[in-house]
C-alpha cells in the first residue's frame, strides 16, 4: 500500500516547474541562448570569496571530527550567538543565542516554526500573492491555510479581507516582504498596522497569535525602499530567515528560526524546534555549511544586477503599456497579463516566442505573470522586443 497523500500530490504538481522544464527543453533544441527563460528563483551572481576562503580555512585548520560531526540537537552554540550578535548590530534588537536555531534554507525554517505555534486543525493566514509552497509547507503540519486576497493595486495587506478573515481558531499569521512574486516591500505602515490588529485580536481572543515572517529575501532591497525589520513592531514574531538568497547558497540549505527575545515562550519555542527536528527527520544543517555562513554574516553577493533588471524591466515593460506595481526588492516583477487569462498568455509567450513567464494563478492572483529576473542583463534586454511583440498580439 502506497501512501495515498504523497501519491495524489503528484497530481498537483508546481506550474514553476512545468515551464521551467519547457525552458529546459527548447534550451537542448535551440541552444540557451534563444530561450528568454524567466521562470526559477534561483540567484545568478556567486556567493563571496570570503565565504569561499572560509570553508577552506575550516577544512585545512579544524578538527575534522569536529568539523564533520553530528551537530548539537539546537544546532552550533557559537554560531546561534554570532547570528544574535549580527542581528543586534544590523537591527538593534536584543537576541542571544537561545533565541536561535539553525535551519535548512527558509523552507526548514518555516517546517519548524509552524508547528511549534501551532495544533492540526488551527488556521494559518496568508496574503495573496503568496509562494505556492507555502501548501506542502502547511498542510504537512495539519493547519489549514486560508489566503486573504491581494490587493492588486500596491500589494500591500488588503486589511478589510485580513479582519473579515480573522477569527479565535487563527494562530499564526504567515508574512513574505519583500514579496515572491511581487517584488513588494512591507512599509513601515504596513507592518505598524498588522502590528496592531494582531495585538488587538490577542486580547480579544485570549490566546497568543505568532506572526512568522519569512524573510529569504531580506537583503535584496532597492534604493529608495522604505524596509522595517519586521521583528522590532511585534513581541511574538518568528523570524524564517535564509542564505539561499543574500549569500547565493540555494544549494547549501542553509537558514535559521530566530523568535523575538521579548516573545514570552522565546527560548521555549527554540528548546521545541529540536524536538519537531526529531519528528521531520531534520537534523540539523551540516556543520560545516553552518560554522561556514557564521564567519560571512554581515556579508552578501554582489546582488546590484537584481536592481539593474528591475529598472531595465520596469521602464521599458511599462513604457510599452504593462501595468506593473514596482518592485522595492527581490529579483521578481509581477505585471499584469495583457488579456485576463495569464495562463493563455504564459503558455502562448513561450510556445510563440520562447519568452517562458509563469502565469501569476500559482501564486493566488490570476491576471498577472511572474518574471525571475535573476539572470543575465543581456537576456533581460534581448528579450525585450519579444515582449514588445506579446503585447501587440493580443491587440
Ligand atoms: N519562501 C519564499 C518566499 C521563497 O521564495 C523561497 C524560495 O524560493 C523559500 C521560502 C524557500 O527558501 P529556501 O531555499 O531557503 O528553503
Amino acid at each position: 500500500m502506497i501512501s495515498k497523500k504523497y501519491s495524489a500530490m503528484l497530481n498537483n504538481t508546481s506550474i514553476i516547474r512545468e515551464f521551467a522544464q519547457y525552458a529546459s527543453k527548447r534550451a537542448a533544441e535551440i541552444g540557451a541562448e534563444n530561450v528568454f527563460n524567466y521562470t526559477i528563483g534561483n540567484p545568478s551572481v556567486p556567493t563571496t570569496d570570503d565565504f569561499n576562503k572560509g570553508l577552506i580555512d575550516l577544512i585545512q585548520n579544524e578538527d575534522s571530527l569536529a568539523l564533520h560531526g553530528y551537530s548539537p540537537t539546537l544546532t552550533i552554540y557559537s554560531v546561534r550567538k554570532a547570528v544574535a550578535e549580527s542581528l543586534n548590530r544590523r537591527f538593534g534588537m536584543e537576541y542571544v543565542p537561545e533565541d536561535i536555531f539553525m535551519t535548512s534554507g527558509a523552507a526548514g525554517a518555516l517546517a519548524h516554526a509552524i508547528r511549534c505555534v501551532t495544533e492540526p486543525g488551527d488556521e494559518v493566514i496568508t496574503f495573496a500573492p503568496y509562494f505556492p509552497e507555502y501548501v506542502p509547507y502547511v498542510d504537512g503540519t495539519g493547519a489549514v491555510l486560508k489566503v486573504v486576497p491581494a490587493d492588486i493595486t500596491s500589494f500591500q495587506i488588503n486589511f478589510d479581507a485580513f479582519l473579515e478573515m480573522m477569527n479565535p481558531n487563527v494562530q499564526a499569521i504567515l508574512i513574505n516582504s519583500p514579496n515572491n512574486p511581487s517584488g513588494i516591500v512591507y512599509s513601515t505602515e504596513t507592518i505598524t498596522r498588522l502590528a496592531q490588529i494582531l495585538s488587538e485580536k490577542q486580547e480579544e481572543y485570549g490566546h497568543d497569535i505568532y506572526l512568522i515572517s519569512d524573510e529569504p529575501y531580506r537583503e535584496i532591497v532597492f534604493e529608495g525602499t522604505d524596509s522595517p525589520f519586521i521583528s522590532k513592531f511585534y513581541d511574538n514574531t518568528i523570524c524564517c530567515y535564509s542564505f539561499s538568497k543574500s549569500l547565493s547558497l540555494p544549494g547549501e540549505r542553509i537558514g535559521y528560526v530566530a523568535v523575538n527575545p521579548k516573545c514570552r515562550d522565546a527560548e521555549l519555542i527554540i528548546n521545541m524546534c529540536g524536538q519537531v527536528s526529531r519528528f521531520t527527520g531534520h537534523n540539523c544543517p551540516s556543520s560545516l555549511i553552518q560554522l561556514g555562513v557564521a564567519k560571512v554574516l554581515d556579508e552578501t553577493s554582489d546582488l546590484s544586477i537584481y536592481e539593474k533588471n528591475k529598472n531595465i524591466l520596469y521602464k521599458e515593460l511599462t513604457a510599452m503599456g504593462y501595468e506593473c506595481v514596482e518592485p522595492g526588492g527581490t529579483f521578481y516583477m509581477f505585471p499584469k497579463t495583457p488579456i485576463a487569462d495569464a495562463n493563455e498568455f504564459c503558455n502562448m509567450t513561450a510556445h510563440e516566442l520562447d519568452l517562458i513567464l509563469v502565469p501569476g494563478d500559482s501564486f493566488m492572483c490570476p491576471g498577472h505573470m511572474r518574471l525571475a529576473y535573476c539572470t543575465t542583463t543581456d537576456m533581460v534586454e534581448r528579450s525585450l522586443p519579444l515582449f514588445e511583440k506579446a503585447i501587440k498580439m493580443c491587440k
